[in-house]
């Protein structure tokens, strides 16, 4: 089966390890095709993106890499661009023109009562408390909708093949800290998601960072929802969302293994000239 991970970060951003270390890593253990996706830069420079001044370096290291590792690993050369409502996203015509072989498409953070002030559902849980308690008048439900219309946004205004981590909202919920999946008003809202994204053929993600850090239990998104994917056949990838090179395929033979229980019998990628999907074989 094909060896892959197309959610990568690097020490371009917030990951550890060169390029070259992940790149060695991939080799090591056998990959067939890696993407990496750096944080796109945003106009705040905070910490954890590439800088304005940086990205020209990465995409020409990427490409470099490209040739030197030809024949024998297929190398991609990706973003992972936030979507701040207002101010940019996976469409705005900078990312547009960067002829980025592919673009993963994320929302972390909703507008705070502050001009200018966003704040992230994945961020310190202080970040998720203010939008429930400050922004959002206590309601969660008002939190969640919020965070999937601005999915549902994004994904109109497109400039992305593949959504992250779909339901990062979870983050923070732990042990149902702030809400019950089960709930009918969060399940409509996914749901609806989910619809969405299928009229404009958008490639989901199953994503195992949240667990390879220590904040989730599950994957991203919840069995319930590859579930609920399936069943509308939306195209289905298996990423890492990886920060260390060591993690290019941590809880992958246990999330195939999800994948398939929910139903599904084919991954999708990109190889070669373009996005083709290969059959799961666990
Ligand atoms: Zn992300
Ligand atoms: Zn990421």
């Amino acid at each position: 089966m094909i060896q892959s991970n197309f959610h990568t970060h690097c020490d371009y951003c917030d990951g550890s390890g060169k390029p070259e270390d992940v790149v060695e890593e991939a080799l090591a253990r056998n990959f067939d095709i890696l993407g990496f996706s750096s944080h796109a830069p945003i106009a705040s420079e905070p910490e954890w993106t590439i800088s304005e001044a940086d990205l020209p370096v990465y995409l020409k290291h990427i490409d470099e890499l490209k040739a030197e590792y030809a024949g024998k690993l297929e190398i991609w050369k990706g973003l992972e661009i936030d979507y701040i409502e207002g101010v940019s996203g996976p469409s705005s015509e900078k990312f547009l023109k960067l002829n980025l072989d592919y673009a993963i498409g994320s929302v972390h953070m909703i507008k705070s009562l502050e001009i200018h002030k966003f704040l992230a559902v994945d961020g310190p849980e202080a970040h998720l408390i203010e939008l429930i308690e400050d922004v959002y008048g206590g309601s969660m439900e008002r939190v969640s909708d919020k965070y999937y219309s601005l999915i549902c946004e994004m994904a109109e205004k497109g400039g992305f093949d593949i959504l992250g981590h779909l339901d990062l909202i979870k983050k923070r919920n732990r042990d149902n800290r702030y809400f019950n999946e089960d709930e009918p008003w969060y399940r409509k809202q996914v749901l609806n998601t989910l619809d969405y994204l299928k009229e404009r053929d958008i490639v989901v993600e199953v994503n195992t960072g949240g667990i390879s850090r220590g904040a989730t239990d599950s994957v991203y998104p919840s069995p319930w929802i590859i579930r609920e994917a399936s069943v509308r056949k939306i195209p289905l990838m298996l990423n890492a969302d990886s920060h260390v090179p060591e993690h290019i395929d941590f809880y992958f033979n246990e999330a195939l293994q999800i994948i398939s229980e929910c139903g599904y019998k084919e991954l999708h990628t990109l190889q070669g000239s373009g996005w083709t999907s290969f059959p799961i074989e666990i």
